[in-house]
């Protein structure tokens, strides 16, 4: 049995039904194989074995009362997974669907991400199962507040430093800095996402959909291919879809599509960027009202999508960024987008691929991204966020832009090279991988057993 096939078997063990958790890990060690091939040192210093165990997780109760008087309860995470390289660095996501094994999942992801930016950033992951969706602002601000009630002892500026993921933006980000600092007494850069006058970063709302159009242009450069005028789908109508599409546009190409939980809009004049921020960011309301307002959109609820496919990826297209959540491109999906003629895929979500869905696009040898590469770009800006917090100095948008293209430019050569360098050139998934893992677990080495 080769080792990632043994300590592959052992996690699926030992942490039985965390599903997503063992998609995320099968799919890393796979493509780590060649590696643990030619450099035995990674076997003998066993670090798969500790690199998939989180150097702590914490699980907490959250009772807060509602508007009614009810009281709630919800569970709160965070996954502590690794500081090899720095201080543990990832999102808080809110969603029902949320527990220990999805945390586990975006968090292990984390830790490779986070070393493909080149910045000094462990992996960490935390979140609730808690729904911010049709609660009023004063019952997120009492979830928030008792959210961090628990987890400000164990985050800090030089120990943890929690951002926004899945329902969690700047509304949230806000309710829990202003508790940290009650708590603490302490005006840290704890959380980064923070709002622009209190020590927030320009472009961190638009690093991750900016960065991951970047790493598209990137993957289709080496190709001799563009996005210019080329239709795009995108996935998903949050924070990384918006930006996704509004980058689209200022590099020439038409985005087509974007969705929610209910359904989706396809509109063939392209995607009206400012009324869906409008609609998602400002009345949170569901992507009908889009179609309802916006006549060239065509809106179709989910109930009506083929059987075990995504509505979206019906839509022919050149380059699909998925950008919704784990999952939501299945094999199925995936065939369509190549018998449709896809060639760029490039993820703005964390896993949003199936490993079928993966398998499909690498055969094909199509630009495919995949999260931990194409996403950094929201993290790296977390960082750049966290840069200007303990330099007192913060910087324009044209700075931290150049430093997102910079960094997205460095990833991709960074997984291409590393992917040549294994024999298999187009194979970014290998790339990326090899690439993270190698820093982190060189790090590990020179740090001892610990
Ligand atoms: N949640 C984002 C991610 O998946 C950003 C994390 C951060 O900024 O720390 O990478």
């Amino acid at each position: 049995m080769s080792y990632s096939t043994r300590i592959l078997t052992a996690l699926k063990e030992k942490n039985p039904s965390q599903n997503e958790f063992h998609q995320a890990v099968e799919e890393v060690l796979i493509s780590l194989a060649p590696l643990f091939d030619k450099e035995k040192k990674y076997e003998k210093h066993a670090i798969l074995e500790r690199i998939v165990i989180p150097e702590r997780q914490v699980i907490f109760r959250v009772p807060w009362v509602d508007d009614s008087g009810k009281i709630c309860v919800n569970y709160g995470y965070r996954v502590q997974f690794n500081t090899a390289i720095g201080p543990y660095k990832g999102g808080l996501r809110f969603h029902p669907s949320v527990n220990l094994g999805v945390i586990k999942f975006l968090g292990f992801e984390q830790i490779l991400k986070n070393s493909l930016t080149t910045l000094a950033m462990g992996g960490g992951k935390g979140g609730s199962d808690f729904d911010p969706k049709g609660k009023s602002d004063n019952e997120v601000m009492r979830f928030c507040q008792s959210f961090m009630n628990e987890l400000y002892r164990h985050i800090g500026a030089h120990t943890d430093v929690p951002a926004g993921d899945i329902g969690v933006g700047g509304r949230e980000i806000g309710y829990l800095f202003g508790q940290y600092k009650k708590l603490t007494n302490r005006f840290d850069g704890v959380l980064t996402g923070k709002g622009l006058n209190w020590g927030g970063s320009l472009v961190r709302p638009e690093a991750t959909g900016y960065g991951c159009v970047y790493f598209a242009q990137e993957m289709l450069k080496e190709r001799g291919e563009s996005l210019e005028g080329k239709v795009c789908t995108i996935s998903g109508a949050g924070n990384v879809a918006i930006y996704t599409i509004e980058k689209l546009y200022q590099v020439g190409a038409l985005p087509v599509t974007a969705s929610d939980s209910k359904g989706m809009i396809y509109d063939k004049e392209g995607i009206d960027v400012a009324l869906l921020k409008e609609i998602k960011e400002v009345k949170r309301e569901s992507l009908e009202s889009y179609a309802k307002i916006k006549k060239s959109a065509q809106y179709t609820p989910v109930s009506a999508y083929e059987e075990g496919c995504n509505g979206v990826w019906a839509i022919p297209c050149f380059a699909a960024f998925p950008s919704a959540t784990q999952n939501e491109l299945s094999q199925k999906d995936a065939k369509i987008l190549l018998q449709n003629g896809c060639k760029c895929v490039s993820e703005g979500a964390n896993m949003p691929s199936t490993n079928e869905a993966i398998e499909l696009f690498l055969q094909a040898k199509i630009c495919y991204g995949p999260g931990k590469a194409a996403n950094a770009g929201g993290v790296a800006v977390s960082g750049l966020e966290m840069a200007q917090n303990a330099s007192m100095n913060p910087w324009s948008f044209e700075v931290v832009d150049s430093h997102l293209h910079r960094i997205m430019e460095s990833i991709f050569a960074n997984a291409s090279a590393t992917a040549k360098e294994f024999g298999d050139p187009t194979n970014l998934v290998l790339g990326a991988n090899i690439a993270g893992f190698r820093k982190v677990a060189d790090a590990m080495i020179d740090q001892g057993v610990v």
